[in-house]
């Protein structure tokens, strides 16, 4: 049996390796030629941290992750701690650490687990069509390729979704503009063993730990879209929008590198009920798109290519009856996960000012286990509790 397996972002590697796991051929397209990812680095919590030990890669994604210890919010203007601490109970409760990893080294060793040799680059899919006993895909090249199911992994702009859902779906802007990259770590900006966090006026400013002495940096600013912003004038946008926030959100402006630093107009997709039509699946993003306000759209790609390795393994009444199981096993998951970041985002980048500003009030009184309890019950609902 062959996967033709579309996309090798996360999602398209984690589904391929889980796969050949379980016993299929696989046969990977991958539309560019080489691989940039949108962000700079990624937060793998313990759901998504658990697949990829089952894919094999514990020891590789220990040594790439950050070390996060410690959660802590600050106050905007002036620094001073609202609540900090350890990220313990939530580690012995749910069995795993977080890894906060630099995508470029998570995508690295996903590709080098399969082989980056063995996948097809360069090959940007234009339509499919499925028959009786396997599904065709046509390249913008001319080529083509044929499998006896076909995964759909080309992320949140997915050409294939349609042909599954039978409708086009809209993209919807979040409200919100993210800036991320990678810098070193410096303690004067905040602790190497902790997530750092500043809020104020319903915005962000985040620090995660990652391998290589690095900080992973993001900045969020509740803007409207398309605004004429680009890698020139970041430092400058930044140091307006962060014009009296505290001394270490400047000291981050003042070190980032505008060349290698992202500016994202943040969207998510209202979750659907299809992720299979017959020999195809959806997979990731093509079939959940999220905010990352939970961190969780890379980790759900990571349960999805589990999920449906198991699914296709333990089932043997064909192709079409093991892929609805797998559609039935994730779209309450996944929706779940899209609906709980969209919420999380209105309450942090403040669509109701007076919701957020009380969740600034919370967050003084918050011994951390509300929070993790959240973290833990997001956690919890993937496929390797
Ligand atoms: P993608 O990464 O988009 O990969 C799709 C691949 O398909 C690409 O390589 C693309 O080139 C290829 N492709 C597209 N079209 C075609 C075609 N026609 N033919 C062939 N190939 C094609 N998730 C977390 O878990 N934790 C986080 O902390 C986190 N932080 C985030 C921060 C930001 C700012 C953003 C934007 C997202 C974040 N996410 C996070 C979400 C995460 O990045 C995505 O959910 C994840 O990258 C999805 O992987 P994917 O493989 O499904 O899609």
């Amino acid at each position: 049996m062959k996967a033709i397996v579309i996309g090798g972002g996360i999602g398209g590697m984690c589904a391929a390796l889980a796969l050949e796991q379980s016993g299929y051929q696989t046969e990977v397209y991958e539309a560019v030629k080489t691989i940039r990812p949108v962000g700079a680095a990624i937060s793998i919590w313990p759901n998504g941290v658990k697949c990829l030990n089952f894919l094999g890669l514990k020891a590789q994604l220990q040594a790439l992750g950050g070390n996060m210890a410690f959660m802590a919010y600050n106050d905007f203007r002036h620094g001073q701690t609202l609540t900090r601490f350890s990220m313990t109970p939530l580690v012995e409760s749910v069995g795993e650490r977080p890894y906060p990893v630099a995508r470029a080294d998570l995508q690295a060793m996903l590709l080098d687990r399969y082989g980056a040799q063995r996948v097809n680059f360069g090959k940007r899919v234009s339509h499919i069509e499925q028959d009786a006993t396997g599904v065709t895909a046509w390249f913008e090249d001319g080529s083509e390729a044929r499998g006896d199911f076909l995964i759909a992994a080309d992320g949140t702009h997915s050409v294939i979704r349609p042909s599954v859902t039978g409708q086009r779906a809209e993209r919807r802007y979040a409200g919100y503009v993210n800036w991320n990259g990678l810098v070193s770590i410096d303690e004067t900006i905040a602790p190497a063993d902790q997530w750092t966090t500043f809020v104020g006026e319903g915005k962000r400013v985040s620090l995660m730990p990652v391998s290589g002495n690095r900080f992973y940096f993001f900045f969020d600013v509740p803007l409207p879209q398309g605004l004429a912003e680009d890698r020139s004038s970041v430092k400058a946008d930044l140091a307006r929008y962060f014009s009296g926030w505290a001394e270490p959100v400047q000291r981050l402006i003042a070190a980032i590198n505008p060349e290698t630093t992202n500016r994202i107009e943040i969207h998510d997709i209202d979750p659907f009920p299809q992720l299979v039509k017959g020999r195809i699946a959806l997979l990731g993003d093509a079939g959940h798109s999220t905010t990352p306000d939970i961190g969780q759209g890379g980790c759900a790609a990571m349960e999805d290519a589990v999920v449906l390795a198991l699914t296709l393994q333990a089932h043997s009444l064909g192709i079409e009856d093991a892929l609805r199981r797998y559609e039935a096993r994730r779209v309450d998951r996944v929706k779940d996960l899209v609906l709980k970041a969209r919420k999380r985002c209105d309450v942090t980048h403040g669509k109701q000012p007076e919701v957020t500003r009380a969740w600034y009030e919370e967050l003084k009184r918050e011994t951390g286990e509300r929070i993790l309890s959240g973290m833990q019950e997001t956690i919890v609902g993937g496929p390797l509790a």
